[in-house]
């Protein structure tokens, strides 16, 4: 068998080295992490797991998000394991591994519902924190179902998105990807003092989506709001609303425009850059985060992947904040 290099930082074992092995060969694991497998046969404890969900029966426009995981992790090899944004290496400071696909049924919606929120439960029941690349946005509400559970109650929601995804229902349907964050609030997950969508623009049916999803409890940062006052400003808002709680952050990565993430579904101009949407995420440094997704990637429409890499550096962010979050908070229990 061929023994591939690693590299190896604070005992933990990191991507594929890539100054020995060249990056574009062997094995698309997210960022070259190693498997899960892989690790607990190297005797190391999993402490971030990247999982992907191949699901896209939720989508109400094009589909193709089912491939969205797989995309991501190819455009991903060329992640390195310095973050010089946040200072911080964040495959050093936790074990992040592969957790390779959930296996979803793709022919039934509430099966795989209940599939998605089995396994996000048995991934995170060693205390590990989950980083999960779509799939469609159905998949945020057993997700979100998941952390709710493993955080002992409601958690605060970022949502990253061009759209509200707070729609009542879809040709009847309840479950869609147009709806999980009204499904989340009723089933009482979110912490609705805490929940806001950033990114939003784009033509509704009527004026009744934003007065429902304002009586839901979202706060709104529109596409335009990131233009007009800036990253600082917006960040400071979101950071005041999400205070201490424990914190999910979802990523539809149509909250970009168009120009910067052509593979997805249901595109709407004027949207973020990639510069913007990674600028915002750094400013959340030192937040509760517990759980994090990138969906709505579909491979399909995406060219030179522009919407892979956007997608798979997103999702390197999120990663370098629950590095740290869990570093910071195992050097507090260390100390006390
Ligand atoms: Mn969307
Ligand atoms: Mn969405």
């Amino acid at each position: 068998m061929l023994q591939i290099p690693r590299v190896t930082e604070e005992g933990r074992l990191g991507p594929v080295n890539s100054a020995l092995v060249p990056r574009y060969g062997g094995a698309p694991t997210y960022a070259l992490l190693p498997r899960l497998d892989e690790a607990v046969a190297a005797g190391h404890t999993p402490e971030i797991k990247v999982v992907g969900v191949p699901f896209d029966a939720g989508v109400s426009y094009r589909p193709g998000a089912r491939f969205g995981a797989g995309h991501v992790r190819q455009s991903s090899r060329l992640l390195r394991p310095y973050n010089p944004a946040t200072d911080t290496s964040p495959f050093a400071q936790a074990q992040v591994v592969d957790a390779g696909d959930m296996a979803v049924n793709p022919f039934h919606l509430d099966e795989a519902i209940e599939t998605i929120q089995q396994d996000a439960l048995d991934l995170t029941a060693d205390g590990s924190s989950l980083l999960t690349l779509g799939g469609d946005h159905t998949i945020a509400l057993p997700l979100l179902r998941a952390a709710a559970a493993r955080a002992g109650g409601p958690v605060a929601l970022l949502h990253f998105d061009a759209h509200l995804d707070t729609w009542d229902t879809y040709f009847g349907a309840e479950y869609t990807h147009g709806t999980p964050f009204r499904r989340a609030v009723e089933e009482g997950i979110l912490d609705t003092e805490a929940i806001s969508h950033v990114g939003t623009r784009g033509p509704l049916y009527g004026k009744k989506d934003l007065d429902d999803d304002h009586r839901l409890g979202f706060g709104i940062v529109t596409s335009s709001d990131v233009f007009r006052r800036g990253v600082d400003e917006v960040v400071d808002a979101l950071r005041q609303r999400i205070g201490d709680r424990p914190l999910y952050i979802s990523v539809d990565i149509d909250v970009l425009d168009p120009a910067h993430a052509p593979g997805t579904g249901t595109p709407e101009a004027g949207g973020l850059t990639s510069r913007e949407l990674l600028e915002i995420l750094r400013g959340l440094r030192g937040l509760d985060l517990v759980g994090a997704d990138v969906v709505e990637v579909a491979p399909a429409y995406d060219h030179a992947e522009i919407t892979g890499i956007a997608a798979s550096h997103v999702a390197y962010d999120l990663i370098t904040l629950l590095a740290e979050r869990r570093a910071a908070r195992k050097a507090k229990e260390d100390a006390a």
